[in-house]
């Protein structure tokens, strides 16, 4: 069998340095996909640079804030230069914020929100589209939420900054069909990770006899549907999310 198209090429992978985009890291290293895994983290991104290369690709970790659009310029900069011009770009890096119902939400978490996911994924996006459109192949991946659709008691800025988020997939798919560049989402239910780990702690129990599959997601379940969008086989897939979530929400 060949290999993909998308082996050999470098991936950007925001908030690679643990959890879920460290899982995207590994999973697209497997299909031979040089890495850069970008984090505030740079010891974390460091650490799943050393896992991809031990996979057997080239990789670099990246310390850069995304909602930073200088520091993401160096970041690039610094990946360009060291292992070319990013033709998959996976906007993962996030955060949950404190739970506040939005009567008690503050203006400056309601803006962190937006700063880290959406922001974050502006600078992310626009600072690598010129070199994919002249390139003619790219794959972009946005990592949303089930907040977005569902709504989340607590987690208003998170949901509203996640649903933002779409309709950014939507336009770009739209203007970027026909060039060879795919913009997708990836919805994740509830998975297992830092994020989650404090809340899964106290529900757990009551959410897995509740949750269809009866178990709460892995990072790896959240990776493979990366790693398909990223792959030739997702040539004809653009606009679309995809929610692993264990049947949580079935839309
Ligand atoms: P995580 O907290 O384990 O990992 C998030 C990573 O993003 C960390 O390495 C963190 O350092 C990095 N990060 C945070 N802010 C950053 C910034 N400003 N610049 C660069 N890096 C930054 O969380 P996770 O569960 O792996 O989450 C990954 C993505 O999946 C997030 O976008 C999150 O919103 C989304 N998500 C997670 C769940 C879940 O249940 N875990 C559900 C739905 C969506």
């Amino acid at each position: 069998m060949s290999a993909d198209a998308m082996a050999g090429k470098v991936a950007l992978v925001t908030g690679g340095a643990r959890g879920i985009g460290r899982a995207i890291c590994l999973a697209l290293a497997r299909e031979g996909t040089v890495i850069a895994a970008l984090d505030v983290n740079g010891p974390g991104a460091e650490e799943t640079a050393t896992l991809a290369r031990e996979l057997g690709v080239r990789a670099l970790g990246v310390l850069a804030d995304v909602s930073d659009h200088d520091a993401v310029k160096s970041a690039l900069a610094r990946i360009r230069n060291e292992l070319g011009d990013p033709a998959i770009v996976v906007c993962n890096a996030g955060i949950a914020g404190e739970p506040a119902l939005f009567r008690d939400e503050t203006k400056a978490a309601w803006k962190r929100q937006f700063e880290v996911h959406v922001d974050g994924a502006f600078h992310s996006i626009h600072e690598t589209l010129h070199p994919m459109l002249q390139s003619g192949w790219g794959r972009i991946v946005i990592i949303s939420s089930i907040a977005a659709r569902l709504g989340w008691r607590g987690a208003a800025s998170y949901a509203a900054a996640k649903g933002a988020l779409l309709g950014l997939m939507r336009t770009l798919a739209l203007e970027c069909a026909g060039k060879g560049i795919t913009v997708n989402a990836v919805l994740p239910g509830i998975i297992e990770t830092e994020m989650s780990r404090t809340a899964l702690v106290k529900v757990r129990e009551k959410l897995e006899a509740a949750l269809p599959m009866k178990r709460v997601g892995r990072p790896e379940d959240i990776a493979n549907a990366v790693a398909f969008l990223c792959s030739e086989r997702a040539a004809y897939v653009t606009g679309q999310c995809i929610s692993p979530n264990g049947g949580m929400w079935m839309g």
